[in-house]
């Protein structure tokens, strides 16, 4: 169909991710780098403007972005003032600068925010986020700032380590408190570093204690209702359906498209700012969209359907 871009197994791009630059000021354990081996130079405003705009005419619907570490673009607020306004803008961040951002980048056009938080325990949260400018008070008042200016909703991002699993419980109790969505993911390491952390577990509990479960369209991700905490759990491991039903294209923080997180051999130099142009190349990257993990890929023994869905 025009103006939409459906891939050859049927998946619609509704969402585009955008890097916005390499750099990060924590160094956290597990990073994945959103899937970026080298990146070479950072992809310029006037880029990330007609590649908004590009995708907007191809009826995406929302943009992310991310990085490295969102917040240390030089001129985020007005970046994100130039974005079409018919986009949902929103932000993956680790908090540490948004106390101070928070409110410039809501009146600049951000919705919405998702806070990269893996512990409640400075020291635990020191080590995971790799030592050194860790510091968990400036993201609680990150979050704060962010209740404040209106963002909403704001999703906590938790990735599942053996580092946090006790703190599970404290999580769905914060989130609780400040109305927070809890997004617990699933460690993606691929590149065998050691990192564990045991996500089945934990979500066999919450099935056995939600109210209710929903499903989301993206991802086919599910939702849990627990007295009042909402726990998304975000699982794409030797996920056939988590691929089957992704909505996604993404582009690397030195400007080409890349069509899934797990593979770097499919990308798409963007290399203009011609709106028309680059409508093109965001076509020309669905159409290199496959599902990562299909019945190549699939590892044996794994279940992904942990719990019926009651709507
Ligand atoms: N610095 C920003 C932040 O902290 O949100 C944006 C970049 S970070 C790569 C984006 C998200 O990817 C974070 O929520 C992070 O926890 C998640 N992430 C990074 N590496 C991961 C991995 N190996 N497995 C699962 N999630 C990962």
């Amino acid at each position: 169909m025009p103006g939409m871009m459906v891939d050859s197994f049927g998946r619609v791009v509704t969402g585009l991710r955008i890097a916005l630059t390499p750099r990060c000021n924590l160094n956290c354990i597990y990073c994945h780098h959103e899937g970026e081996a080298k990146p070479n130079g950072e992809i310029s405003d006037e880029m990330v403007v007609s590649v908004a705009r590009a995708a907007a005419a191809l009826s995406v619907r929302s943009l992310k972005f991310t990085g490295g570490e969102p917040l240390l673009r030089h001129g985020l607020a007005g970046l994100i003032a130039q974005m079409p306004q018919e986009l949902d803008i929103s932000l993956t961040t680790n908090g540490i600068f948004l106390a101070e951002q928070a409110r410039p980048l809501a009146e600049a056009g951000l919705d919405r925010v998702n806070v990269s938080l893996d512990s409640l325990r400075p020291e635990v949260y020191r080590a995971i986020t790799g030592g050194g400018e860790g510091d968990l008070e400036k993201v609680l008042a990150g979050i704060d700032a962010a209740k404040a200016a209106g963002l909403a909703p704001i999703k906590l991002n938790v990735v599942v380590l053996k580092e946090n699993e006790a703190e599970i419980d404290d999580m769905i109790d914060f989130c609780r408190e400040k109305g927070l969505i809890l997004q617990l993911i699933e460690l993606l390491d691929l590149c065998h570093r050691g990192i564990s952390g045991d996500i089945d577990a934990i979500e066999r509990r919450l099935a056995g204690q939600a109210e209710r479960v929903r499903m989301r369209e993206m991802h086919r991700r599910k939702k849990y209702f627990l007295d009042g905490a909402e726990v998304e759990v975000v699982r794409p491991m030797d996920n056939t359906e988590f691929c089957a039903n992704c909505t996604r294209l993404r582009v690397t923080s030195d400007g080409k498209i890349k069509p899934c997180l797990l593979r770097s051999d499919n990308l798409v130099e963007i290399g203009t700012c011609d709106c028309e142009k680059i409508m093109g190349l965001l076509q020309e990257a669905n159409a290199r969209r496959e599902p990562y993990f299909g019945k190549d890929r699939l590892h044996e023994g794994r279940s992904t359907i942990i719990a019926p869905i009651i709507k």
